[in-house]
């Protein structure tokens, strides 16, 4: 028996294997989730569709989050195929990479603008969307950063992107709490990814991760996705609106010792 039989889940942000989303995927549909999948356009036939079905997805959509109306053709797809979503996953972000290097303070208004939009307004925009087919019991659960607490060398206005997630997780958890719908965010640790890659000096900050966190170990997307599992299910009933940090503690530290 798995702890999400039954329940239908509908994932923004599969890239490749490799990705946080694929992580969750498979960990949800591991504990009997029925899982459905949405990636921009470009990825789909290549990356995301021989993954969905190497898990027996057929639900494999189109969508740019930048796009209302992309949204809302997921959302009626989803709706005749499924009925009702009880896990919806928010995995995207994206910046320039001319914003993930450098100096902050040299941020355009269309990079700072474009970092937001795609990172942050986009999980009000699908929060809003999918609440007609949210049930009492749903779970929204998006994909945070440290970044978004302290400064992190290179991480920029996407730091910035993620203070706003992090703030709209809270609002979000208070408007849809009455309907008995969480709202949540994971803070993962450095995870090799495509999105990842684009973050000037990330291998070096993955490299020495595993050294410095309390758990001496690089995170990885089953990491995440076991986390999701918590979030995703009635294991965690009475919380909504929290940023839980799935980092082998790192943001405990202050000053580390030297081993
Ligand atoms: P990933 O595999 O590259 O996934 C990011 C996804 O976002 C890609 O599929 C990307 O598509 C998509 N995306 C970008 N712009 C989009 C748009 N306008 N509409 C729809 N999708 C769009 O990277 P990931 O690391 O797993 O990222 C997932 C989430 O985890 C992100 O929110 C990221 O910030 C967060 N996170 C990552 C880490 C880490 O170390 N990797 C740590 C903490 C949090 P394209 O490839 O076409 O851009």
């Amino acid at each position: 028996m798995g702890l999400l039989d039954g329940k239908k889940a509908l994932i923004f942000g599969v890239a490749n294997d490799h990705s946080i989303a694929w992580g969750i995927a498979r960990a949800l549909h591991d504990q009997g989730a029925v899982v459905g999948f949405s990636s921009v356009e470009s990825l789909l036939e290549r990356r995301v569709r021989p993954l969905a079905e190497s898990i027996g997805s057929t639900f494999v959509e189109p969508c740019d989050v930048q796009s209302d109306e992309q949204i809302a053709a997921v959302m009626a797809k989803w709706q005749a195929a499924h009925g009702r979503i009880d896990i919806l996953v928010h995995a995207l972000a994206f910046a320039r990479k001319e914003d993930l290097e450098g100096a902050f303070v040299d941020t355009s208004r269309e990079g700072f603008g474009l970092a937001l939009d795609v990172s942050a307004y986009s999980l009000v925009a699908l929060a809003r969307a999918a609440r007609p087919q949210f049930v009492p019991g749903s779970s929204v659960l998006t994909l945070t950063y440290y970044g978004a607490e302290k400064v992190v060398a290179n991480y920029n206005v996407m730091g910035v992107a993620k203070a706003a997630l992090e703030a709209s997780v809270r609002y979000l958890a208070a408007d849809l709490g009455p309907d008995g719908v969480r709202v949540n965010a994971i803070s993962a640790g450095p995870v090799r990814t495509l999105a990842a890659a684009g973050i000037a000096g990330f291998k070096k900050l993955y490299g020495s991760f595993a050294d410095t966190a309390p758990l001496r170990a690089s995170i990885t997307p089953e990491d995440v996705g076991k986390a999701a599992v918590y979030l995703a299910s009635d294991l965690s009933s009475a919380v909504t609106g929290e940023i839980h940090h799935v980092d082998g503690g790192f943001n405990v530290l202050g000053v580390p010792l030297a081993d």
